[in-house]
């Protein structure tokens, strides 16, 4: 599940080996990952890549004296960089940009799993900040936040753990990251947002920074391109539950949603409550 992390080192590798380069053709395999007609996928056929970036857990992908692509991952895509072409029968190729130069280079976006949510989108040079999903976004949760304070009063009643996952609210995070967040900001996941104090919200800010900001340390050591199916994720807690607190030692807990896990520490947490199970409790209304 790629988040701000994931995706910026993926942006950076394909970046510093696509510069320059000129995208010959387009191939659609998954024809519902393509959400553009004007301008038509075509129009980038002939042009060179300008840079690859990103905001929040989009890529943007411009190209010189062309339009912008923006890609969305999802749950379960891939942009990855290919010495050769997909064979005809890859279930999981999505948009196939073949590229000029030495080799068959290719860049795919990809997808596992039978669902097709991952997409790409092209806009006119310029005007990425006036697609519906880039200006819906919150402000960037890495590199430099706003004070988390302010930022999350306004979102009252809902709990941390929706409300840092919310890009309306706050860019970039997602089920994997919130968890580590939290956690090293020893706070509660269903703590309300509008409650947060002072030491609190700049102890979660530090907390955000932090640890994306280590992720990504991390991944500029180990990760190289064509960028691995499996990113290292440095997970310290979620996907951990069961095992010790790696800080204090109690059992890390978890409640388990119909998509996802969450867990924490009930010892630093949740003043040493264990949460009710969302998943036990429907099963036995
Ligand atoms: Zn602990």
């Amino acid at each position: 599940m790629p988040e701000l992390p994931e995706v910026e080192i993926t942006a950076r590798r394909l970046d510093e080996a696509l510069r320059g380069v000129v995208v010959s053709s387009v191939m659609v395999p998954g024809l519902n990952a393509l959400r553009t007609f004007d301008p038509p996928v075509s129009a980038v056929e002939g042009k060179a890549i300008a840079s690859i970036g990103r905001r929040g857990k989009l890529f943007l992908l411009r190209f010189e004296d062309g339009p912008t692509a923006i890609i969305h991952l999802m749950s379960a895509g891939r942009l990855q960089l290919f010495d050769k072409r997909a064979g005809p029968r890859d279930r999981t190729s999505r948009v196939l940009l073949r590229l000029e130069g030495e080799g068959d280079r290719e860049l795919r976006l990809r997808e596992f799993g039978t669902r097709q949510q991952a997409w790409m989108r092209l806009v006119a040079a310029g005007a990425e900040d006036d697609d519906e999903v880039v200006a819906g976004l919150g402000p960037e949760a890495w590199p430099d936040p706003p004070e988390l304070g302010a930022l999350l009063a306004p979102q009252k009643a809902r709990p941390l753990h929706a409300v840092l996952r919310d890009q309306h609210v706050i860019a970039g995070i997602g089920r994997s990251w919130v968890d580590e967040i939290l956690w090293t900001a020893r706070l509660s996941p269903f703590k309300r947002a509008g409650d947060l104090d002072e030491d609190e919200a700049a102890a979660l800010r530090e907390a955000v920074v932090g640890r994306l900001g280590g992720a990504l340390e991390h991944y500029e050591e180990v990760v190289r391109l064509p960028i691995p199916d499996k990113l290292p994720l440095p997970l310290l807690v979620h996907r951990h539950e069961g095992e010790p607190c790696p800080r204090c030692g109690t059992t890390l807990e978890a409640v388990h949603y119909e998509s996802y896990v969450l867990a924490y520490c009930p010892q630093e947490q949740t003043g040493g409550r264990v949460l009710k199970d969302r998943r036990l409790s429907r099963l036995l209304k």
